[in-house]
């Protein structure tokens, strides 16, 4: 790995190994399925090994649902705020399962799903997100139903709802006090449906998760309503097992020293920048620099870092968690060389399964 060109993501494959088995034990123990959502991870190069553990895939457009279905296979839901007239015939051949965003969407397009498994998505104006950005339950929010009046009229014409309202929760019990919520409120609906997604967003495979009492609640909730309950983790999925790996350019000091690494947070781990989050950096030893990217964005800084020894030019340095909602949002900004895609596999080798080049860059533009 050493002589490696930097930058590039390193998925490692006996951490994401250890995820699949979280997920394989709760669908054990619980009967529910898992399908990956898609906008979280699509690095398809790994699910040959994610497919075992999980019941199929999710997805919010027509490109990734296509995705799914070319490289993932099994179960396969298709879910956007809003299809076209021209993608639903394409979408409605790709998918077992299509679950409209809305009472006027089910109008439109039910016809042409009539020969699949259809279901409405359901907002329960509640939710864990602490950040109005990916608030489903936010003000005025145009994800889901939940009018009685028009949950109602969608009734002969589905035979499940999707509840997405979990973001990276890593409490039980606020999971728990939250689905006894939605029995409560909607529990006339479910009990006359045949599926219930709970959507994604609970962190359960974090450490020291109560993976069991997940299980049994879930397999309560199905009891309770006569249901087969989905999960579709995304972030819980690939949590921990991938990292972006950067080389040191040069080390400037303007009063407080900052090492420019050959990658950038706008272009190569976008998301963190939008959560105004730091990167997980080195956080051991005496010698500390901001870490910061090669654009010309004045903004472009991944965070404070710690290290045992001065850094030097040449220096690598792991950047920890670029799988979830990072390798999807990789952009061209500043026509920064994109990061390869390389795997660890189990027997510590690595794997570079992706390069780009200039021609990616240029044929992304015209
Ligand atoms: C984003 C999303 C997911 C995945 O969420 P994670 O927080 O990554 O688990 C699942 N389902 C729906 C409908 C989503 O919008």
């Amino acid at each position: 790995m050493a002589g490696m060109q930097t930058p590039f993501y390193l998925i490692d494959k006996p951490a994401l190994r250890r995820n699949m088995e979280k997920v394989a034990h709760l669908r054990q123990a619980s009967g529910a399925k898992a399908l990956l959502a898609l906008k979280c991870f699509a690095t398809w190069s790994v699910f040959d090994l994610m497919r075992d553990c999980m019941d199929g895939t999710t997805s919010s457009s027509l490109y990734e649902l296509r995705l799914g279905h070319d490289t993932f296979g099994k179960e396969t839901h298709a879910y956007s705020v809003a299809w076209a007239d021209h993608e639903i015939d394409e979408a409605v051949g790709y998918a077992d399962k299509i679950i409209f965003n809305s009472l006027s969407q089910l109008d439109r397009f039910g016809d042409k799903a009539r020969h699949i498994t259809t279901g409405l998505r359901l907002n329960p104006r509640f939710s864990t997100s602490g950040f109005d950005l990916a608030d489903p339950a936010r003000p005025f929010s145009r994800l889901g139903e939940w009018d009685r009046e028009r949950l109602e009229s969608a009734m002969d014409r589905i035979s499940g709802v999707m509840i997405h309202y979990n973001c990276e929760n890593r409490d039980f019990d606020l999971f728990d006090s939250q689905l006894t919520r939605i029995e409560a409120e909607f529990g006339d609906i479910l009990k006359r449906l045949d599926w219930v997604s709970l959507g994604g967003g609970i962190h359960f495979t974090g450490e020291g998760y109560p993976l069991d009492r997940l299980a049994d609640r879930l397999r309560a909730f199905q009891d309770r309503f006569g249901v087969q309950a989905y999960l579709e983790p995304g972030e819980a999925s690939i949590t921990g097992t991938t990292t972006l790996e950067v080389s040191v350019l040069d080390i400037i000091d303007n009063g407080k020293k900052v090492a420019i690494v050959d990658s950038s947070i706008e272009a190569h781990m976008l998301d963190l920048l939008i959560y105004r989050e730091t990167a997980k950096l080195p956080q051991s030893g005496a010698h500390e620099y901001q870490i910061a990217g090669k654009t010309c964005l004045a903004g472009d800084i991944f965070g404070d870092a710690r290290f045992e020894k001065p850094l030097s030019v040449g220096d690598r340095i792991s950047i920890a968690d670029a799988a979830g909602y990072t390798m999807v949002k990789k952009n061209w900004f500043n026509g920064v060389a994109m990061p390869a895609i390389a795997i660890r596999e189990d027997d510590g080798t690595i794997r570079i399964v992706r390069s780009f080049s200039y021609q990616d860059y240029k044929s992304s533009l015209s």
